[in-house]
């Protein structure tokens, strides 16, 4: 079997739950030497490290809070001083809390900007060096459907992925040079298990399926492993002449 990611180092953040998880898992198998980022869930962390380790993989687990420079900076260093670097980086890590618009303080509106879209420029400041060095390098920045349809009681988060995407753009013209591409996914509404425990009502569950199966092109909901495969394409040599875009994965949501 070839793998697609061999000697490779990517950097998930965010990568203990949900679709991170599921990313650092699908590299593993790709054979990338996988750096799981995670914050306040190391036992989650761990579990993926010795998910990727059993499969025949090679994995790590680092605490760091992406909103902090000096966090970011000594995980890099980690990295670096261990693998030699980062080729791929994904920027995944994001929070998405519910409330009506004119009740958010500027604080949690900070707070969401900073965890969902300074994080993307400071952790690709952090590994520029590296990457231009090689002169090759992948950054994957994690975006939303709710960008794109604009969404009710989410105001800050959709905000901070419309930055995603800008910043996606904008980024991939200043490294190109460099050999380095930056793209971003757009999921859907993908069923993770913190949709489960946020959302345990088995109605409202059938009732948000119901909905989904009519918006979408394919009619089912949308699961992490669903987008597996856009990720190690975007990760892989195989996107080496796509850079500055955005896929959407939300099985038919938005189309543009
Ligand atoms: P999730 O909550 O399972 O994953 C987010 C991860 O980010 C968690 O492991 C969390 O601990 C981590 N994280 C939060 N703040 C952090 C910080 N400061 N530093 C480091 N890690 C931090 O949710 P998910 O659905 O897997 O979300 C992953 C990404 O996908 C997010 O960027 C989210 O906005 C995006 N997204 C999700 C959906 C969906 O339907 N689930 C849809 C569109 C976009």
């Amino acid at each position: 079997m070839i793998m697609r990611l061999r000697h490779k180092v990517a950097l998930v953040t965010g990568g203990a739950t949900g679709i991170g998880r599921e990313v650092c898992l699908a590299f593993g198998r790709e054979g990338a030497k996988v750096v799981v980022n995670y914050i306040g869930n190391s036992e989650k962390a761990e579990k993926v490290v010795a998910e990727i380790e059993a499969n025949g993989g090679t994995a790590i687990a680092i605490c760091a809070d992406v909103s902090n420079e000096e966090q970011i900076g000594s995980m890099i260093r980690e990295i670096g001083a261990k693998w030699g670097g980062v080729d791929i980086l994904v920027n995944n890590a994001g929070i998405y809390p519910r409330k009506t618009w004119h009740e958010i303080t500027g604080e949690e509106w900070d707070k969401v900007q900073a965890v969902n879209a300074k994080s993307c420029f400071l952790t690709s400041k952090a590994v520029f060096p590296y990457m231009r060095s090689k002169g090759y390098g992948k950054i994957i920045n994690v975006a939303s459907v709710t960008f794109f349809r604009g969404q009710k009681d989410f105001v800050h988060y959709v905000a901070s992925k419309g930055a995603v995407i800008g910043f996606t753009r904008a980024l991939s013209r200043e490294v190109g040079g460099d050999g380095i591409t930056v793209n971003a996914i757009s999921p859907g509404a993908v069923r993770t298990e913190q949709e489960l425990l946020d959302f345990p009502d088995a109605s409202l569950q059938e009732e948000t399926r119901i909905y989904l199966e009519q918006e979408q092109a394919i009619p089912r909901r949308q699961l992490p492993h669903d987008m597996a495969g856009c990720f190690i394409f975007l990760a892989s040599s195989d996107s080496d002449f796509m850079t500055g875009q955005t896929l959407n994965v939300d099985g038919g949501w938005v189309m543009h």
